[in-house]
């Protein structure tokens, strides 16, 4: 389709802009290719899905309906469309994917909400507007009983979505369960979007907005996903169209030729299986060794893990376990939780993060303030400050599954700033025979770091937050994603100042950040005195194997080199000389 004249008057000109300068002027013959910004490596070939938005009601028919009873037919004939969709996708996956399915369809003809909405209708009200005033209902009565039942809360808003959706004919909101593997093209996703995402289904992962450590990127990570972010003209690309997404070189060429295409999978997946080869220990070619750890999200990300040769975990990002609570989690559910990790990777080193609430990471019940400028307010450790509860309930959480699973976890706090925090927050997981640590993301961290170091046992650098912050630059944008690449020198020279901190007193210095998952940054990381990389399960293999490439002598000559180096394209380059 877009091989001719046609496709100007399909699609926007900002399309036809692009694709006319991306092919070289021959737009007979070639494919668009979409450039964006590389996140997860992997190629793959595939139609687009995209997701529904929910029905602004902005657009809901304002008239009474003429005749109420078939106004009322037609409301509860959205529902049951609604429901047998639900229902027949339950049917074709398994597990806690198809409980949740069946669960939402019972919900979706709950007598109660559909009674609430027939009496509205017969009252006069259009189907729209009644199906939001009888969820409305409900949900106010559910937020304020708490517990479980503020749960449903969510539920019963997609329940409103797709049934409004369904009347006004609209695509059905939401990420789509594909029949087919698709790619899933988006502007960008909510964490909660991707962290239910099944990989089988969905096999690659393109959005329009967000960087390369936008929270989309490290749950795409997490699952392995081949995933390009900040991709420009993403979003005139219709769902069905064939395309070819290239999670390496940061590509999404549209309509390829399909053998082309289906070489260019195959090719990937061969260097993929070499790579595949690597069973670790983490150790540079001439035996230095260097702590290869995986960063996860939950028990099953870490079982899933186990099965790559990370020695252990090295992030575990707590708050993604609760992206979708109201009320705070029990200290029991916590202990379940954490001790699900902690099981997985019993014997080993596990390194759990306490909640980093806020910024793009909200959460309902850390009682956050509405803030002007969320990154630089009240996040991470900073919501102890207000409500200590919180930690204290987190951390007799952590100390309970360590109690039941025997292992036990090192603990870290994200956003320290200052040695006092640190200190504040050691002293509590000492409470409670802990070995505490910090992340050093904020630039003032990296710069005190030998202060710091005086109250905690570790340091552990988040270089997407430190990179955000050095280079005073939205993680989430688009546009600044030159100026959030790990590999700026500035980010760099605090990450080397931070390793140099910890390598005086002889206490660990790991990276969780992205950077850890780029394999020839990962050497760099190394030669700047790093002692552990922590990386989603998918970087795991690549990072090792370019590691057991090469010596420390080159790790710590490719450090130099960047660190005099005056921008990230050169820093890339001068290392890619040295490394290989
Ligand atoms: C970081 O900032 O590098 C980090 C690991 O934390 P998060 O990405 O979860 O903010
Ligand atoms: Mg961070």
């Amino acid at each position: 389709m877009f091989g001719s004249t046609p496709v100007c008057v399909v699609l926007s000109m900002d399309f036809c802009n692009l694709y006319h300068m991306s092919t070289s002027g021959d737009a007979d013959v070639s494919s668009p290719v979409l450039s964006g910004v590389p996140v997860v490596a992997g190629v793959r070939y595939a139609p687009v899905v995209r997701p529904g938005r929910p029905p602004s009601d902005d657009d809901d028919p304002t008239a009474a309906p003429a005749d109420p009873s078939a106004e009322d037919e037609r409301f509860r004939a959205a529902v049951t469309a609604v429901a047998a969709r639900l229902r027949d996708r339950a049917t074709r996956t398994a597990g806690p994917a198809a409980e949740v399915l069946t669960a939402t369809a019972t919900l979706a003809e709950d007598r109660a909400w559909l009674g609430a909405a027939d009496k509205r209708i017969g009252a006069g009200l259009p189907a729209e507007r009644a199906v939001r005033e009888a969820v409305a209902q409900f949900t106010d009565l559910f937020t304020k009983m708490g517990g479980l039942m503020a749960e449903r809360v969510t539920d019963l808003q997609d329940i409103r979505d797709r049934v409004v959706a369904e009347l006004r004919g609209l695509p059905e909101p939401g990420v789509p369960l594909p029949d087919v593997p698709s790619i899933l093209c988006a502007e960008d996703l909510a964490p909660a979007d991707t962290a239910g995402l099944d990989p089988a289904l969905v096999v690659g992962l393109a959005t329009s907005r967000g960087g390369p450590t936008s929270h989309t990127a490290i749950i795409a990570r997490q699952l392995g996903i081949p995933c390009v972010v900040a991709v420009g003209g993403l979003d005139v690309v219709p769902a069905g169209e064939m395309v070819l997404i290239d999670g390496t070189a940061g590509t999404v060429t549209v309509a390829p030729d399909p053998s082309a295409a289906a070489d260019a999978v195959t090719n990937a997946q061969r260097a993929d299986e070499q790579t595949a080869r690597w069973s670790g220990p983490g150790a540079t070619a001439d035996g230095h060794p260097v702590g290869i750890l995986v960063n996860v999200a939950d028990g099953a990300a870490a079982r899933a893990a186990r099965r790559t040769p990370a020695e252990g975990v090295g992030l575990f990002r707590t708050e993604l376990c609760f992206l979708d609570r109201d009320t705070e989690p029990t200290v029991d559910e916590q202990a379940q939780i954490y001790g699900e990790v902690l099981e997985a990777f019993a014997g080993r080193k596990v390194v759990i993060r306490t909640l980093d609430a806020g910024s793009d990471k909200p959460l309902g019940f850390a009682g956050q303030p509405e803030e002007p400028n969320p990154a630089l307010g009240v996040r991470g450790i900073r919501i102890a400050r207000d409500n200590p509860g919180l930690l204290d309930h987190q951390l007799a959480g952590i100390a309970a599954a360590a109690d039941a699973t025997g292992n036990q976890p090192w603990v870290m706090a994200p956003m320290i700033a200052t040695a006092e925090e640190a200190r504040e927050f050691a002293a509590a997981v000492w409470r409670y025979g802990m070995t505490p640590g910090v992340m050093v993301e904020v630039p003032a961290a990296a710069l005190l770091a030998d202060r710091i170091l005086e109250h905690v046992e570790f340091l552990s650098i988040g270089t997407n937050d430190l990179a955000q912050y050095t280079m005073a630059a939205d993680r989430m944008s688009a546009d600044l994603a030159a100026l959030t690449d790990p590999w700026q020198p500035a980010v760099l020279a605090l990450v080397a100042a931070a390793a140099r901190a910890g390598g005086a007193v002889g206490k660990p210095v790991g990276v969780c950040g992205e950077a850890a998952a780029d394999p020839l940054l990962a050497c760099v990381l190394v030669g700047l005195g790093v002692t552990s990389l922590s990386a989603a399960s998918a970087a795991i293999g690549r990072v090792g194997a370019k590691l057991a490439e090469v010596s420390r002598t080159q790790c710590e000559e490719a450090a130099d080199a960047v660190l005099a180096c005056a921008g990230a394209a050169e820093a890339r380059t001068a290392a890619r000389a040295i490394l290989g």
